[in-house]
């Protein structure tokens, strides 16, 4: 007999003579009632043992855990909590787990531990929600894109540029790190390495993202990118997974609006698909931020939060306000930021972007127009010669979720910024055909998808919302 899932049977509208489940035991009360959860929901059906009916040996092995397959009756429940549970006529080990040794136990379990135990943890109710929330979300991501015609791009892992602009790379090789092959330079010799030059992890697709966009119009690439930038931080992953949709004949505008009309589609998509996992998320999150102080909890609800989102427009400031605003910002004034804001031209530290939108705006904010000489050589210059049109999307408790740009489509002043910069013309030769061949305006921006992850489940560190985090010192199974 083919078994049911748990969602449907939870969904059944009558009762049946005969079902049968599969999953794992979450709890076994008073010698009969399995809490019983196969991951396609969160919820468990309730399975009711005969106990007087079925051998101590087996009872014996209903343990938390374990894998197990129950055929009976579907019949409406009297308990409270659920609507229908199985009357158990069969009950079948599939496999054993030691009470005394399975780490996830029915009880509250730091996040640190179930970090250590990432293979187990999506066995408890908060990482099966995260996960099945995560993959809706992909695939909300997948569907706003086609829906608007773009055409999904895979841009290479490998690559062979080393100055993406967008962070520190890990290199990638098959030479014999013991005996490195010299030069006549007595440098080391890529020539001999596996593809004959010297590559790296990609940082970021969009390089050639931008060269499909100048041939099909409106593109997107969704995913891994690596960065072996040492930062231990809530929001950095050394291996993250990056949506980058690039258009033609957008401006910075377009740009805007698109990023916006996205991360509301995705958000409400997840909404109408994850009901149940993002209730639960509100519940988790409302019991952590009770042992914070006042000060630091979140004046909305996670559901609220994001339905906020997606009824109120991004507040679109250019970075010359934004300085304007924290310059004479209290916390400014009074030494609280670790980067004091003295003067037009500094970079924001995430302190700066988290007071705009939590303290300053209360709402998404998109930030525009900044000095040239703190984004990437690709940007847009504008006529004042001095700011580029990037934009950066910033939420509260996460601060950058998205960075983006109009890029510049004028030969000459790319050519000219590359020189200031040292960057090497020959080696990105190919992107350069962009502009001198039918160049047109066009923009794009990186969204981290694990970033968005965390915003709609509420979770606070990003190692929790990727199976596996790669992290400084980390890469754990
Ligand atoms: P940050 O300033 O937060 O380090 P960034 O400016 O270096 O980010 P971009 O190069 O603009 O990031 O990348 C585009 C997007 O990718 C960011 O807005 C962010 O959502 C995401 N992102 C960047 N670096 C990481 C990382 N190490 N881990 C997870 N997501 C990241
Ligand atoms: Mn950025």
């Amino acid at each position: 007999m083919k078994h049911t899932k748990v969602k449907d049977l939870l969904k059944s509208t009558t009762t049946l003579q005969e079902v049968n489940a599969k999953g794992w035991v979450r709890t076994f009360r008073n010698n009969q009632f399995i809490a019983l959860n196969d991951g396609s929901t969160l919820n468990n059906i309730q399975c009711v043992v005969d106990f007087e009916n079925t051998p101590d040996e087996i009872l014996k092995r209903i343990t938390t855990g374990a894998a197990v397959s129950v055929t009976g009756e579907l019949v409406e429940s009297k308990g409270a909590g659920q609507t229908y549970e199985i009357q158990v006529k069969k009950i079948e080990i599939l496999g054993d787990s030691d009470p005394d040794k399975f780490p996830m136990q029915p009880k509250k379990h730091s996040l640190e531990f179930l970090r250590e135990n990432a293979h187990l943890r999506v066995r408890t109710n908060a990482f099966g929600a995260i996960m099945r929330v995560r993959s809706v979300l992909a695939f909300a991501v997948h569907s706003y894109f086609q829906k608007k015609g773009f055409v999904y791009v895979n841009t290479p892992v490998i690559t062979g540029a080393d100055a993406e602009g967008a962070g520190e790379m890990f290199q990638v090789t098959s030479l014999p790190m013991d005996k490195l092959p010299k030069n006549e330079e007595g440098a080391i010799d890529y020539k001999k390495d596996f593809f004959g030059k010297h590559t790296n992890l990609t940082v970021s697709g969009q390089l050639e993202a931008e060269t499909y966009a100048m041939a099909l119009g409106q593109v997107y690439t969704f995913g891994p990118t690596f960065r072996a930038e040492n930062s231990n931080t809530s929001r950095h992953l050394a291996e993250f997974w990056m949506i980058e949709p690039e258009v033609a004949f957008n401006d910075l505008n377009d740009n805007m609006d698109l990023a916006e009309d996205f991360i509301q589609y995705v958000i409400k998509y997840t909404m109408d698909k994850c009901g149940d996992d993002l209730k639960f998320l509100e519940g988790r999150l409302l019991e952590e931020e009770k042992s914070k102080p006042q000060a630091e909890r979140s004046e909305l609800a996670l559901l609220d939060k994001l339905n906020f989102v997606l009824e109120n427009n991004f507040k679109r400031v250019s970075y010359t306000e934004a300085i304007d605003i924290l310059r004479n910002s209290t916390p400014n004034k009074k030494k609280k930021f670790n980067y004091i804001i003295n003067e037009w031209g500094a970079d924001l530290q995430s302190e700066h972007e988290r007071f705009l939108v939590e303290k300053h705006f209360k709402c998404p904010v998109i930030l525009f127009d900044y000095p040239a000489n703190i984004k990437a050589f690709y940007m847009r210059l504008n006529e004042d010669g001095k700011t580029v049109r990037a934009m950066d999307i910033l939420f509260p408790g996460i601060g950058e979720i998205v960075g983006g740009s109009q890029r510049e489509e004028r030969y000459d002043v790319l050519v000219e910024k590359m020189k200031v910069l040292g960057i090497d013309e020959e080696e990105l030769s190919w992107y350069l055909d962009t502009r001198r061949f039918g160049s047109a305006v066009h923009s794009g921006f990186g969204l981290g998808f694990e970033r968005l992850v965390l915003f709609v489940t509420g979770m606070t560190n990003i190692r929790d919302v990727i199976p596996f985090p790669r992290t400084p010192g980390n890469a754990e199974f």
